[in-house]
């Protein structure tokens, strides 16, 4: 991204419509869940939707806390990461508050990803400990053996030789235990969270973001007029939830994990899509707020099992995490065939993760759009040649400035500069333009970044390994549209010898790369890859060629 300033016209940034809220400080994530859980009592906070198992709020914060001081016990430091390997299940937000009580900072990992990305993760992210479950564990083990900082496995589930049992841990004593608190200490200086994402350009780095950054993140969506979902508290009734989007990924972590039990909801895990459980778990769990992306939200609308009594109990449908599109939203309104909110969202793992969201009050006038800024949030739209900040209806790359901004990647000062300036604005790489009532649309990507089903792929992550064959002289990926995932991974291949083909190179990517990353979008073998006179990639002439030959 352009990060030199010309003529940044502050009267061309756009302030959030809803009063500011303060920064949150001296108050961690955990502490501000606690004070709300413990209040919720006996009621069920997580319902596990393969084995019914159950998790009331008593449970949870009475585990996390015996999490904490078991960990807080085995000599785990303040600072020190942990590596969450784990799927949707209902002792995930057990592992996370309990890493907090104990001070640690949790980074999260994709349970689709391979053994060898599992592997990266865990010691990029320099975890000491690694918490997950039986299916995961070889992974987890392999990485331990190769990697000495990792030193602890915690094991969800039946007990294993060399592991820290979970269901034993979580019953420790509390007592005489110093937790974790934000009282004494900067909490806009202490990391909860690090995820990973490749941001506008690169392979995956990690993501720090405070508790100030999420605990003021989720008082920005708690406002009046910005959430669609009540608290328990003000209401008498719990939201239902049903929790299919990865807790690992920002999205699934801030909407159910973190609001989830926040606002005293009842929510339904479920550790993976299957279209038979995820109709069950609607059918049963009659989600009062369903979150989605645009693939799932294409399959309700396509498959005839969703009619209006699917979501006869549902206010609200919340879309995030990729394009959606007003066609896709109309028509699962069609079948619902009365008035649900259509909340869309726009966020990024680096804004923690939300920045934008329709609002309630805009009743179906803005379909298409993601709403303006969370408040305390600032956007400006910025032309892509010369940064100059654009008016109303002109598209530019889109810039954010708030509370939520990540800290930055971690020990990456060199992307960080190049994400955030001098002045605090967050270039998000995406390409969007605001309409005269302030209402963002998000239209294309200017970051090289692909998503497929709402996950990130960074095509240059692929292109190393891919350039590692043997066979390989020169490549490039792109992001193409693709029906089922909304974009899918395409490679152009500049062969070494003629005697390679796309079957070969599949086999070879199969067990390096999780699934989602797999080349569905194609391989096209070519004589050279378009670059630029620096010998970056000109991936968006690729794309248009390829846009050109769908026609
Ligand atoms: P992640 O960090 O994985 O959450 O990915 C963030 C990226 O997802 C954004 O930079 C956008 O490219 C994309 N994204 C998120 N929300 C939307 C949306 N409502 N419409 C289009 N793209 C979106």
């Amino acid at each position: 991204p352009n990060t030199t300033r010309v003529k940044d016209d502050p009267k061309l940034w756009v302030k959030s419509p809803f009063p500011d809220v303060p920064t949150v400080l001296g108050v961690e994530m955990h502490e501000m869940i606690f004070q709300q859980i413990t209040k919720y009592g006996d009621l069920p906070a997580m319902t596990c939707g393969v084995s019914d198992k159950t998790f009331t709020f008593s449970e949870i914060y009475r585990q996390s806390r015996g999490l904490g001081a078991a960990l807080i016990r085995a000599g785990f430091k303040r600072g020190d990461v942990v590596g969450l390997v784990l799927p949707n299940i209902p002792e995930f937000p057990i592992a996370v508050l309990g890493c907090w009580s104990a001070g640690l900072i949790v980074s999260c990992i994709n349970p689709a990803y391979t053994d060898a990305e599992i592997k990266r993760q865990l010691a990029s992210s320099d975890a000491k400990v690694a918490i997950t479950i039986e299916h995961f564990l070889n992974a987890v083990r392999g990485a331990k053996s190769e990697n000495p900082r990792l030193n602890s496995i915690i094991i969800i589930g039946e007990a294993h030789e060399g592991c820290h049992t979970f269901s034993e841990m979580v019953k420790s004593d509390t007592n005489g235990v110093t937790f974790s608190t934000g009282e004494n200490s900067d909490t806009s200086e202490t990391i909860s969270l690090l995820p990973y994402s490749s941001g506008t350009t690169g392979p995956p780095k990690g993501v720090l973001l405070s508790h100030s950054n999420i605990t003021t993140n989720l008082r920005q969506f708690l406002t009046d007029d910005v959430a669609p979902t009540k608290t328990y508290h003000d209401t008498g009734v719990q939201e239902r939830l049903i929790g299919l989007l990865p807790f690992f990924h920002s999205y699934g972590m801030a909407a159910i994990v973190l609001v989830g039990l926040y606002q005293g909801a009842h929510s339904m895990s479920l550790p993976r899509f299957d279209p038979a459980t995820f109709l069950k778990a609607i059918r049963e769990h009659k989600p009062t707020c369903m979150h989605l992306v645009t693939p799932l939200i294409s399959h309700m609308v396509n498959s005839d099992d969703y009619s209006a009594k699917e979501m006869e109990s549902c206010h609200t449908i919340v879309g995030a995490a990729a394009p959606i599109g007003h066609v896709l939203i109309n028509r699962i309104l069609e079948k619902a065939g009365r008035y649900i909110f259509f909340a869309e969202g726009y966020g990024m793992t680096e804004l923690s993760p939300l920045s934008h969201i329709l609002n309630p009050s805009s009743r179906h006038t803005k379909i298409g759009s993601c709403g303006t800024g969370v408040p305390a949030t600032w956007s400006k739209i910025i032309d892509l040649e010369t940064g100059e900040t654009l008016p109303a209806n002109s598209r530019g790359e889109l810039l954010v400035k708030g509370p939520q901004v990540m800290k930055g990647y971690f020990r990456n000062e060199e992307a960080t500069k190049n994400t955030i300036d001098p002045d605090g604005w967050l270039h998000t790489g995406d390409i969007a333009h605001y309409d005269e009532d302030g209402f963002f649309y998000i239209v294309d990507r200017l970051k090289e970044l692909i998503k497929v089903k709402g996950f990130q792929v960074a095509p240059s992550e692929l292109e190393d390994i891919l350039r590692k064959h043997e066979k390989v002289d020169d490549v490039a990926v792109i992001g193409v549209p693709h029906d089922e995932s909304g974009e899918a991974p395409r490679a152009y291949i500049v062969p070494k010898t003629d005697k390679i083909s796309e079957a070969e190179i599949n086999a070879y990517l199969k067990p390096l790369v999780a699934s989602f990353k797999q080349l569905k979008g194609g391989i096209e073998f070519r004589k050279e890859i378009p670059k630029a006179p620096s010998g970056k990639i000109l991936r968006r002439e690729l794309a248009e060629e390829y846009r050109k030959r769908q026609q």
